[in-house]
């Protein structure tokens, strides 16, 4: 794999090209800081990322005092690539938890999701809402991996765990959407947002508590006891706290063994502007149940960010060298899904991607390091996951026990 690595670090070269986020992100307000020689507080936060920035809003929220650090800028690595369709729907069917964890566990996974969701909605209500976000209709379409009757059974599961959504058939589908396809679950409740900007609404307000940020600022040595933790710097400065939470992303310190877990690669890229009419009803987040899959949404200036052709890949330059092709495939299966569109690319970005096995994240405490927790959330929906870790850690945290504390167990497997 790229990057550097000790016993303590692993760096890696995330991504690659302009994502288009980065043109119009709002300007992160940074305090101006103190000089700082060693530092303490209650909670240090590793990664300055979405995961992150729940994590020190959620933790500033409940009165607690909170260093950030990070190595980049806040926001510009695997969060500035994201494109951020918010979804409860994770990567694993219900179909498929209901096979491995039984019904029960399943449906709670999907309702604490579709939860999640409605709080990202609700904190961006409350914190004014600079993060474009916006709620959106999904349309799960019928594909290699999941037919028509596998998305009814699906849906049968859903609706048993209170969660509403209607199946259609391939006429309806084409009448309602303008979709050709066998068949799609459409449900509400999921949303889109703009990633960096929403992580900047969550920093800002976690700054705008009192919490400090420290970046760029490249944690090389983690010191954990039952007595409290430490982080030391690259540059040498030392942050003492209560609790370290580990936010860094894909970039997993050595000693997470994580078992479930691993790196691929994905590609992406948005269009100009669309035409007026050319975007489809309620601009659904529409994804696919196939092997590769594509998915797509609209931004707030009507264009369309289309992504997927995921593949097992950990090499950055055999990932970045195959941006032009992958494009290109990206194109054809929107020019097949919207003939209507210009697909002609104004950005096109690629970048690491994490999944696991089972295709949960990887939350909780981490196993031999006292007062540590990893927030670790894959998947396509790596941002939903986010929103939960800062809850669960939150619990855990605070002594008490979470539901979903074996499910997502970083020492699985
Ligand atoms: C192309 C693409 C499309 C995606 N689309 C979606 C989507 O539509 N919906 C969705 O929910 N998710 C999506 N994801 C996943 C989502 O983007 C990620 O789950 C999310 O951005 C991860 O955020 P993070 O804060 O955990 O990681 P990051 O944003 O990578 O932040 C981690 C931070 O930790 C810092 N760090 C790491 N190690 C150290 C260290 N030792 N010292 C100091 N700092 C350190 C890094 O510098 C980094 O800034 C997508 C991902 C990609 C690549």
């Amino acid at each position: 794999m790229d990057g550097a690595a000790n016993d303590q670090v692993v760096t890696l070269d995330l991504r690659s090209g302009q994502t288009i986020w980065e043109r119009d992100a709002r300007p992160f307000a940074r305090p101006t800081l103190p000089p700082v020689s060693n530092l303490r507080t209650d909670v240090i936060v590793v990664g300055a990322g979405i995961t992150g920035a729940f994590l020190a809003e959620r933790f500033t929220r409940e009165g607690r005092k909170v260093a950030i650090l990070d190595r980049h800028m806040p926001r510009r690595a695997s969060t500035a690539a994201s494109t951020a369709l918010l979804q409860w729907e994770i990567d694993a069917p219900m179909l498929e938890l209901e096979g491995e964890l039984g019904f029960e566990a399943a449906a709670a996974i999907y309702r604490r999701s579709v939860a999640a969701v409605r709080g990202i909605g609700h904190l961006a209500a409350d914190l004014g809402n600079a993060a474009d976000f916006s709620w959106r209709p999904t349309l799960f379409l019928a594909g290699n991996e999941l037919g028509p009757a596998d998305l009814r059974e699906e849906l049968r599961l859903r609706l048993k765990a209170g969660i509403e959504g209607e199946y259609l058939g391939p006429g309806d589908l084409a009448a309602r959407f303008g979709f050709d396809r066998e068949g799609a679950l459409l449900h509400a409740g999921s949303a889109v947002a703009h990633p960096m900007n929403l992580a900047n609404m969550l920093l800002s307000a976690a700054l705008s508590r009192g919490a400090t940020l420290l970046s760029p600022a490249l944690v090389v040595d983690y010191d954990t006891t039952s007595q409290g933790v430490s982080v030391r710097t690259e540059a040498g400065l030392q942050v003492d706290g209560e609790i370290l939470v580990l936010a860094n992303g894909y970039e997993l310190p050595p000693f997470v063994e994580a078992r479930v877990h691993r790196i691929t690669s994905t590609w992406a890229f948005a269009t100009r502007p669309q035409a007026p009419g050319v975007l489809w009803p309620d601009e659904a987040l529409v994804w696919e149940a196939s092997e590769p899959y594509a998915y797509m949404r609209s931004t707030t200036d009507g264009r369309i960010v289309f992504g997927g052709e995921d593949e097992d890949i950990q090499d950055a330059d055999r990932r970045d060298a195959l941006l032009p092709e992958k494009i290109a495939t990206l194109r054809g299966k929107l020019a097949a899904l919207v003939p209507a569109a210009d697909t002609t690319p104004d950005a096109t970005w690629t970048g690491f991607f994490s999944e696991t096995e089972d295709g949960l994240p990887l939350i909780g405490a981490v196993p031999g390091r006292p007062r540590t927790f990893a927030a670790f959330g894959y998947g396509g929906n790596g941002i939903t996951f986010s929103a939960i870790a800062a809850d669960m850690i939150a619990r855990l945290a605070a002594g008490q026990d979470d539901p979903a504390r074996e499910w997502f167990a970083v020492d699985r497997g």
